[in-house]
């Protein structure tokens, strides 16, 4: 009898964010085929027993990787076992998943997909951004920025997208900022517009670094991997409160203070008192 192949979204990184029915079915993988992205903290969850594989594919190489995935889940769930293929973040963004279920049904491979938190989400919490707003914010869109070979089209309009109210989930940026910056630029964008840059989010490395679109050329692109959230609700990131007063010219409205920001006050205070 053929075993299961479950499509499991790990998450952005912190294992604390695996779901609960993620953590389940790792824990009884035959064979786990994983993703670059996922972090040995997580594939430690899976059972001694079980055989890993990395399957993960660095940008730019060929297809050929792709259908050996797809032979790997199909022969060895046809052998019986309980295939876990583990994709970071969600399975279905970004993930080629779409592909590969494809390639299960026209097996006859039974499947399942396993949701698990996409990395905007991560890094919104991280930057303490919230994705929509009311009155302000009413969608978010999550694009890929990477510009290449088949995702070579046209971008949409940026500039409407973000006068009607999106927020732009930026996911693949690339590793030049020069590049994304003049992409974007051409697809629309403001050079004010509010930019948050957050990398590996929800992992001990994380970094976050708010911006405009006209100071992006000058960060250096942080550690991969990173996303970038574009839109007016960046301007309320409570990370880096007078920086950003100072970078989007205008003052912000007053949240509640929190232990983080009161400490910021007092140090904004103590420096317009001298
Ligand atoms: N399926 C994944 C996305 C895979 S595409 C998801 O749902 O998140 C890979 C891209 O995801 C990276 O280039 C980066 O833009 C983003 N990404 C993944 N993990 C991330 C993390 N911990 N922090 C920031 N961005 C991350």
């Amino acid at each position: 009898m053929n075993g299961k192949v479950y499509l499991v979204g790990a998450g952005p990184g912190d294992p604390e964010l695996l779901t609960l029915k993620a953590l389940r079915i790792l824990r009884w993988a035959d064979v786990v085929l994983h993703d670059d992205l996922v972090s040995p903290r997580i594939l430690s969850h899976a059972p001694k027993k079980a055989r890993i594989y990395n399957v993960g594919k660095r940008c730019g190489q060929k297809s050929t990787r792709q259908e050996a995935i797809h032979f790997l889940m199909i022969e060895l769930a046809r052998q019986g076992l309980e295939v876990v293929r583990l994709k970071g973040g969600d399975p279905l963004v970004f993930g080629r998943a779409g592909e590969e279920i494809q390639a299960l049904r026209e097996a006859g491979i039974e499947f399942e997909v396993v949701p698990g938190v996409t990395s905007v989400l991560a890094a919104a919490a991280a930057a303490e951004i919230s994705l929509t707003r009311r009155a302000t914010a009413s969608s978010l869109l999550i694009m890929t920025g990477h510009f290449s070979g088949a995702d070579d089209r046209p971008l949409p309009d940026l500039r409407s997208l973000l006068a009607s109210g999106t927020t732009i989930a930026l996911y693949m940026p690339g590793p030049d900022a020069r590049i994304t910056a003049s992409k974007l630029a051409a697809a629309g964008l403001a050079l004010q517009t509010p930019l948050a840059l957050v990398s590996r989010a929800s992992t001990p490395a994380q970094q976050i670094s708010l911006t405009t679109l006209k100071e992006l050329p000058q960060i250096a692109m942080q550690a991969k991997p990173s996303i970038l959230i574009i839109g007016d609700v960046v301007r309320l990131s409570q990370n880096d409160r007078f920086r950003l007063e100072t970078l989007y010219g205008q003052p912000l409205p007053l949240q509640p203070a929190t232990a983080t920001s009161q400490s910021q006050l007092n140090a904004h205070q103590a420096v317009n008192h001298e």
